[in-house]
């Protein structure tokens, strides 16, 4: 698999994109995110003169997924340290990130209503995001399996098994087997679109599939759904880190 970043012009405006080949790709797509920026996959059979072709094809798509993730010059990486701001449960709080006392090993962390303060080693100070990224899964494997526990009470609607971890494209899914994963970067979003995406889930382990039953039992259980749905649809991309 390589990869490499290359800037092209798309409706006159200088694009940064990495273009990868991939072994395992079927096709040639494009795939974009804050994290990732635009990223064209090619798998093994497809030339670069079809890549410019799809390039052309998709300018106009392009040019509005640069606009909407901000990714024209390349992928959106946030720099952390104190003072800025992380949102948790759909509330901004302020990092104050400070040097884990001499002698100790464990770090600590206390969250407020408007701070959240995490002791981090020296090389963590450096660079904060991969501590952040593990106090994140950390709150989010309790608060999502809290709400999954509280939820399921009141649905009536048990999965066999709640996991949390890692899902780019999705916030939430449900296996055939009851198990039911969520993406951790989720609890950065507001409690309502928390409870939306578990309640969305838990549905699915009476209906598993999109048919208007589920839709109904969904609709039941949260008539705010839908407007949740589009929340995250409309700002998915912001809850990175
Ligand atoms: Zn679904």
């Amino acid at each position: 698999m390589t990869a490499r970043m290359e800037t092209r012009l798309v409706q006159g405006r200088p694009l940064r994109l990495c273009l990868r080949r991939s072994a395992r790709a079927r096709r040639l797509s494009i795939q974009v995110s804050a994290r990732q920026g635009i990223e064209v996959v090619i798998p093994p059979r497809a030339t670069l003169s079809d890549v410019d072709e799809l390039l052309t094809l998709k300018e106009r798509w392009l040019a509005r997924q640069a606009d909407h993730y901000g990714v024209w010059s390349g992928p959106r990486r946030r720099a952390w340290a104190t003072g800025s701001e992380l949102a948790v449960l759909g509330t901004p709080r302020r990092l104050e990130l400070v040097a884990l006392a001499d002698g100790r090993a464990r770090t600590r962390s206390e969250l407020s209503d408007t701070t959240l303060r995490l002791e981090l080693s020296p090389t963590d100070l450096l660079d904060p995001r991969e501590a952040l990224e593990r106090w994140l899964r950390r709150f989010a494997g309790i608060h999502l399996r809290e709400c999954t526990d509280r939820l399921a009470r009141v649905t009536g609607l048990s999965p066999q098994r709640v996991m949390v971890g890692e899902r780019t494209s999705r916030w939430g899914s449900c296996s055939q087997s009851g198990t039911i994963s969520y993406c951790y970067r989720l609890v950065m979003a507001p409690p309502r679109v928390v409870d939306a995406v578990v309640i969305h889930e838990l549905c699915h382990l009476e209906h598993p599939n999109h048919g208007a039953r589920f839709y109904r039992l969904v609709r039941n259980h949260c008539p705010d759904h839908d407007a949740c749905m589009d929340w995250l649809r409309d700002h998915g991309f912001e809850l990175e880190l």
